[in-house]
């Protein structure tokens, strides 16, 4: 979030320092400059092989490698895809390409402007969220993540809730309509003391000079990224959640195109269950709750004539010829099992064979069924363990011939 710019001795140089940057002299990358630039040419100054391709170096850059919570640009030189940027411990940036530039040459630099713009506009929103949140509620932000599809503030404020959180969103928005300008600035040392800058966290031996990025009248901060020219660019801010934290809560937010895009997977959706519900959005809740209690009313009394079912089964299975059997192809374990239960209780020491949906149980008393439970299951293709009258498992043959081998291993027993 922020990014600190020295002076010095030395020619073109930057250098990292904790995260942020210093530099020792203010002769700044076309990102800096101008974050709306989406095209440059630039000569290349370096190309060495790198994992990945060639690392090459240009004498001016459009794109802003990662920093301050912000994610790296995309682009292209030359029409060859960047396929990615570092910046070295002096703060040059590289790009990754995968085939070399001879050094010398001039190449032609293309933003992916789409993915800068919104970079800018979360990055924004965050400066503006920060300040309104501390200045207006008396919430610091302790963290920011930009994320690919929503980002995050944590505020150290606990139990904030959407509804909390409902008079930040609106002044939010009050500062995109009024379409403050957005001003980028260097200041020194001596100056940097005498403004209102938000945050006063400074790496150690910092001297100066620094940038400045004011959105005007709302907030006065350190900050290396880039960021839009007018809070016009933001188009619109939506808090959309909150997560607690050990002494915190953790907002999510949106700003510009994604908040037009969530509104549209929004509007999809509600278009999709409104077809299935048959009902306006503001029904949907009642309807789905309305539904979730006719399915556990089902539930309960599917289970109540399924152990009606089984306990039918069974004595039709106890009052024919042992060994008992009964195949129901679609009969899940639950349901087999039932029968078998069932069975035992009017037929202790009955034999039945139950075969449903790629399985059987076989019950019957537990002495016999330890020796008869493996061959019934080698009968059938499959394989069971079990135990207290009841031996189950997978079968992989149900015909009616490895049935019938099956209950002809238990006649013979
Ligand atoms: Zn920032």
């Amino acid at each position: 979030m922020a990014i600190f710019v020295t002076r010095g001795k030395g020619v073109q140089r930057y250098r990292a320092v904790v995260g942020l940057v210093s530099m020792d002299a203010p002769r700044l990358n076309a990102y800096q400059r101008d974050a709306h630039l989406t095209s440059l040419r630039a000569r290349a100054v370096a190309c060495a092989p790198a994992q990945g391709g060639f690392l090459v170096e240009l004498e001016d850059t459009l794109f802003y490698p990662e920093g301050g919570g912000q994610p790296a640009d995309a682009g292209t030189l030359d029409g060859q895809a960047l396929l990615g940027l570092q910046k070295t411990a002096d703060g040059r940036v590289l790009h990754l390409l995968a085939e070399a530039v001879e050094v010398g040459r001039e190449v032609a630099l293309e933003l992916d402007w789409a993915r800068r713009l919104d970079h800018m506009q979360q990055h924004s929103a965050q400066h503006i969220l920060t300040a309104l949140a501390l200045a207006e509620f008396g919430w610091p932000t302790t963290a920011f993540h930009l994320g690919p599809d929503r980002s995050d503030l944590e505020l150290g404020q606990d139990g904030l809730d959407l509804a909390a959180l409902a008079g930040l969103q609106a002044r939010a928005n009050e500062i995109v309509r009024q379409a403050r300008p957005v001003r980028t600035r260097w200041v020194s040392a001596e100056e940097f003391q005498t403004l209102p800058v938000r945050s006063r966290i400074l790496p150690e031996g910092f001297a100066g000079p620094y940038r400045l990025v004011e959105i005007e009248g709302v907030d006065l901060n350190t900050c290396g990224g880039t960021h839009v020219a007018s809070t016009a660019e933001l188009q619109a801010v939506a808090l959309t959640g909150t997560e607690r934290l050990r002494g915190g809560t953790r907002v999510f937010f949106l700003a510009g195109g994604r908040v037009l895009r969530e509104l549209g997977q929004a509007v999809a959706h509600q278009r999709a269950l409104g077809e299935l519900l048959s009902c306006p959005p503001a029904d949907h809740p009642a309807a789905v709750s309305r539904l979730q209690a006719e399915l556990r009313e089902a539930g309960v009394q599917r289970r109540q004539l399924q152990s009606e079912l089984a306990l039918h089964l069974a004595r039709e299975l106890s009052r024919g010829p042992q060994p008992a059997s009964l195949h129901r192809p679609e009969a899940d374990m639950a349901c087999l099992q039932a029968v078998a239960r069932a069975f035992l209780e009017l037929c202790p020491q009955g034999l039945a064979l139950l075969t449903g949906k790629g399985l059987f149980v076989l019950a019957g008393p537990a002495d016999r069924l330890k020796a008869l439970g493996p061959q019934v299951a080698a009968a059938l293709g499959g394989r069971g363990g079990g135990g207290a009258g009841l031996y189950q498992g997978k079968a992989a043959e149900l015909s009616p011939a490895a049935r019938e081998r099956a209950l002809a291993t238990l006649r013979s027993s």
